[in-house]
């Protein structure tokens, strides 16, 4: 039987686990991304790869040290190098010797056969369409829980009275969703998961900033890669809304463009009405929006080397300007360090805190 992995991208991993094994596989899980990835990423990937492609360079060695064998992952579409790294992980694998299968699942709304094809080289035990879609159902229902937990953990972290507690809790809720297994047992997790984040005692009168985070979508999604910094700005007093959650970026991808992404895309043709790759039109559609929505700053996640984020980049301190927010960037790559980035994050905050107490000391910026 074939030893499948995929590429980790937070906890999104539990629910790919449990549909892959639903279909007859033998599933190894992608560790969490550690410096030893890193390490073998850059060892083995172009230097001037994106950083993303670098850190699933590691974890795909990493995996294939676990005994896997194929690689599930996604292409891509668009002008940039993401319809590529199948491609290119497959090339640099096959060349340290590394006999590995890869299967690659294009947009299925614009490559259905494709992803029927695919599935279908999935389905070790032959499960029946009805199961398969029953399978799917369910690890969707999981991800969208594991999702909804997420959310309400970013906001109760700046309320927390006893710090820890909401990653604690958040930590040992998240188990539970990852046991259930009937969708019944899912909704139920769930509704656990959400009333045991809820009741972590917060003190109602702190002052709390509000800030979105837009950006590249591996560095978005993957703590692990953007050194935690939703936890480090929850600590901070911040509550972080996240333009992007894996449910909401398959949705789009599997049948039809959300209002809300049609609606990303209006606010940003004014400043790039042009497809750049990536997700460089939404991080400025999503500023615009969160500045409309009255939230105090903007937290631009980019790979180094990310072209469509540089073209974003260049355009947010107009943004900035014309929508009296304030906007911080950061270029992630390996020589990027936690400390580094929590004394830009601690000053930026402050910042924001000035401009919300007194009106003043945050001028429109980008940094
Ligand atoms: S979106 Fe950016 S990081 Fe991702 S593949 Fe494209 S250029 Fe690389």
């Amino acid at each position: 039987m074939p030893k499948i992995t995929f590429p980790r991208m937070g906890e999104s991993y539990r629910a790919f686990k449990m549909l892959l094994e639903d279909l007859g596989n033998e599933v190894v899980v992608p560790p969490r991304p550690s410096k030893r990835t890193l390490d073998l990423g850059i060892r083995y990937a172009p230097e001037f790869a994106c950083f993303p492609l670098k850190i699933l360079m590691g974890t795909y060695l990493e995996t294939i040290e676990m005994g896997a064998d194929t690689i599930v992952t996604t292409g891509g579409v668009g002008p940039c190098r993401a319809g590529e790294y199948a491609m290119l992980h497959h090339k640099i694998l096959k060349d340290l010797g590394h006999d590995i299968k890869m299967i690659v699942f294009e947009p299925p709304r614009l490559h259905p056969v494709n992803f029927i094809k695919n599935l279908w080289a999935l389905n070790k035990s032959g499960v029946s369409i009805r199961g398969v879609v029953a399978h799917i159902r369910r690890a969707w229902r999981k991800l969208q829980a594991m999702d909804k937990a997420e959310q309400l953990s970013h906001v109760m972290r700046p309320r927390e009275i006893n710090r820890g507690d909401t990653t604690r809790v958040y930590r040992k809720v998240l188990g539970w969703i990852d046991q259930a297994y009937s969708f019944e047992q899912i909704i139920e997790a769930e509704s656990a998961a959400m009333e045991a984040l809820g009741s972590i005692s917060q003190d109602s009168k702190r002052i709390i900033l509000k800030v979105g985070i837009v950006g590249e979508i591996y560095v978005l999604l993957e703590p692990a890669s953007n050194l935690e910094v939703e936890e480090t700005l929850g600590n901070l007093g911040v509550e972080v809304e996240r333009s992007m959650f894996l449910t909401g970026w398959a949705k789009d991808n599997t049948w039809s463009e959300t209002t809300e992404r049609l609606t990303v895309k209006e606010a940003a043709s004014p400043y790039l009405p042009e497809l750049v790759g990536g997700h460089g039109r939404d991080s400025i559609g999503n500023t615009i929006l969160y500045a409309k929505r009255g939230f105090d700053g903007i937290i631009q996640l980019a790979p180094f080397t990310c072209i469509p984020e540089i073209v974003a980049r260049t355009i947010l301190p107009r943004v900035s300007k014309d929508h009296d927010i304030a906007v911080l960037t950061f270029f992630l790559d390996e020589q990027t360090g936690k400390a580094g980035m929590t004394t830009r994050l601690e000053a930026f905050v402050d910042l924001l805190r000035r401009k919300k107490l007194f009106g003043r000391g945050a001028e429109p910026l980008t940094g």
